[in-house]
């Protein structure tokens, strides 16, 4: 029996078993039986069947929210996944019939044509983080059933609350069960998996993504990986310190930081810090916990205990090379693990907060005095996820956001990628591998194309390859 600590009290509330590897295999064989059938039945029949999924999560609605509160201690973010996966099935479903052009055409060669025939990988499967369970077990999920795929999803074992009330859920849709399912286990359970699916779907650390594409490449699948990243924003000298702060401080600290596109470093102009962290402090103090009330504050706990302690190990060290905690700075313990918006300074890119991911609600600001140095130590950072220029002027902004290295860059604003799915965004560098989940790309990656040639001439005799005399 796995464990499972609640995020709010602290104490293990919940235990569930693995499946089991014979179980593993068996299921993700009947998963892959039933998959020509989803396949053949067409798009149309797809779409209704999704359609009907949200339908039945509508339906399911308060026991999925009262589990994924519980997995993550926060309530209002459970609802908003909810919301989120409806409309990312409402969007998927919409988008999906004109993504799907098959070419054909004539070659250069006489007589040859040609037609593409997209065929879906059969078997997906989607291995999923802690930090938003719902949506990120899903988010692949939705858009390779449509494409035909049969899905097997591994939640992760820190939040799997919420894997009962959606399985229900799924159930009732006839059509769907048979071609998607979950199932409970640990890192065990997620390596197993990759031996019986076609793709794999990864969504996670840095350090477990590495196993996850060398496992892949041992069983010759295609893994999209999305990891973490430790993304810079820029605030410029025409900037307005109000409105920077603001945005910084719900970029940063919003899901307790635990999102893979918070922003963990804050690159200020030297003439705007002042007024900047004037502004930031002040804020940063209106921010509530969601301790005593679970229904006030903006605040959760750190969803897994362990977070609590790397994110306090990275403070410590930062604070023992020379930074200043201006705010916040102190896991507190009720029950679970809370951090209220931490604030640091006289930072630099020796300590591990302005290198590793930090997955927590602090914001180390650095000064700089040049465009090229911000780009620079904006730079300097094996993750590529993505990244934010706040500046007087989008066309300012602009400027130095083509020259950042990172998949996606919000422009005057924060973490927009959470929010923009219509565009196509890789993960640059160590944030990721293997093509862009949004946009048409995240659809159009679980079709193989087949090509089909048509000879309607004459095939070439092996007598015109004869060697002639010189
Ligand atoms: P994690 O890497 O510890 O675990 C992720 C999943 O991998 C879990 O389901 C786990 O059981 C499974 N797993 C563990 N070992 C495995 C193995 N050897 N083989 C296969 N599966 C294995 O990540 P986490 O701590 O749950 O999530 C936080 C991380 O996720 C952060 O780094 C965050 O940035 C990242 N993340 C990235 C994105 C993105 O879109 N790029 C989104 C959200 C979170």
């Amino acid at each position: 029996m796995i464990e499972v600590t609640n995020p709010y009290s602290g104490e293990v509330d919940f235990r569930f078993e693995a499946v089991g590897v014979d179980d593993l295999i068996a299921r993700c064989a009947a998963l892959r039986a039933r998959q020509p059938g989803w396949h053949a039945n067409g798009l149309p029949a797809r779409i209704e069947a999704l359609t009907a999924l949200s339908a039945s999560l509508v339906r399911h609605r308060v026991a999925i929210v009262d589990a994924l509160a519980a997995d993550t201690g926060r309530r209002l973010l459970a609802e908003g996944e909810l919301s989120s996966l409806l409309g990312s099935l409402a969007r998927w479903c919409a988008l999906a019939p004109g993504l799907m052009s098959e070419a054909a055409g004539q070659s250069a060669v006489p007589g040859l044509s040609y037609r593409n025939q997209w065929v879906p990988l059969p078997l997906v499967g989607v291995i999923s983080p802690w930090n938003f369970p719902l949506v990120l077990a899903m988010i692949d999920a939705v858009p390779a059933l449509l494409a035909g795929c049969a899905v097997v999803i591994k939640p992760s074992e820190v939040t799997p609350r919420f894997i009962e009330p959606l399985r229900r859920a799924i159930s009732e849709v006839e059509a769907l069960g048979p071609v998607l399912a979950l199932v409970e286990g640990d890192g065990a359970t997620g390596r197993a998996l990759i031996d019986q699916v076609d793709a794999v779907c990864f969504t996670g650390s840095l350090r477990t993504g590495r196993k996850v594409a060398e496992a892949a490449a041992q069983a010759f699948i295609p893994a999209f990986l999305e990891l973490g990243g430790k993304d810079p924003v820029i605030v410029t000298a025409s900037a307005d310190p109000q409105r920077a702060a603001a945005t910084v401080l719900r970029a940063s600290v919003l899901a307790t930081g635990q999102a893979c596109q918070s922003l963990e470093r804050v690159y200020v102009h030297r003439s705007l810090q002042q007024p900047f962290l004037e502004e930031l402090l002040r804020l940063c103090a209106e921010v509530q916990l969601n301790w005593p009330d679970p229904a006030a504050g903006q605040l959760g706990p750190f969803i897994w205990p362990q977070q609590a302690a790397i994110v306090q190990a990275q403070l410590d060290e930062a604070v023992a090379r020379g930074a200043r905690v201006l705010c916040g700075g102190q896991v507190e313990v009720h029950g679970g693990r809370w951090l209220r918006p931490t604030v640091l300074v006289d930072v630099d890119h020796r300590m591990a907060v302005m290198r590793e991911e930090t997955f927590g609600p602090v914001m180390p600001v650095m000064a700089y005095d040049t465009e090229e140095e911000a780009i620079a130590l904006a730079n300097d950072s094996e993750y590529g996820l993505s990244a934010a220029v706040i500046a007087g002027s989008l066309t300012e902004a602009e400027r130095i956001a083509l020259r950042l290295d990172a998949g996606g860059v919000s422009l005057n604003d924060g973490s927009l990628t959470a929010v923009m799915h219509e565009c196509e965004k890789h993960s640059f560098k160590c944030s990721g591998l293997g093509g862009s989940r949004m946009g048409p790309a995240g659809f159009t990656r679980f079709f193989r194309r087949k090509a089909l040639i048509y000879q309607s001439g004459e095939p070439l005799s092996i007598q015109i390859f004869s060697e002639r005399p010189r």
